[in-house]
């Protein structure tokens, strides 16, 4: 999609310092990390956010399989990490690409702000 950070990222037109990536989808740190471990996990192909995942694509169980392969890749897996997606306006959501958040290396707080 036209001007979206994150499909530039995704089309190697703008750098992102990348981890990981498959025929769907792609890790790259945050630019301005919340915890010592910081990645994004996108699908390649542009949705504006959860909601608009058709149902049946298996987009969603993909991105947790390679979030799992993330935490097990940075030795984190059983000392926890956190997965967050923000949505929408009130979700917090600033990038209008699907992306996940994968958190670790420090506790987490609960609730969220
Ligand atoms: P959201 O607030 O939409 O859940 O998360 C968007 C995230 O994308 C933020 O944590 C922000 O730091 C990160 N971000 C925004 N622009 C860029 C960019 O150009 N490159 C990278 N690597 N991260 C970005
Ligand atoms: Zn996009």
């Amino acid at each position: 999609m036209a001007d979206c950070i994150f499909c530039k990222i995704a089309n190697k037109e703008i750098p992102a310092q990348i981890l990981y990536e498959d025929d769907k989808t792609m890790v790259f740190k945050d630019l301005e990390p919340k915890a010592p471990i910081h990645y994004l996990i996108i699908p390649k192909q542009h949705f504006d956010n959860v909601t608009n995942v058709p149902a049946g694509n298996d987009i969603i169980s993909h991105i947790f399989t390679v979030a799992i392969k993330m935490a097990v890749k940075e030795g984190v897996s059983d000392e926890g990490f956190r997965i967050v997606n923000n949505t929408g306006a009130l979700g917090g959501q600033s990038v209008n690409h699907l992306h996940f958040h994968f958190l670790a290396g420090r506790q987490m707080k609960w609730p969220p702000g």
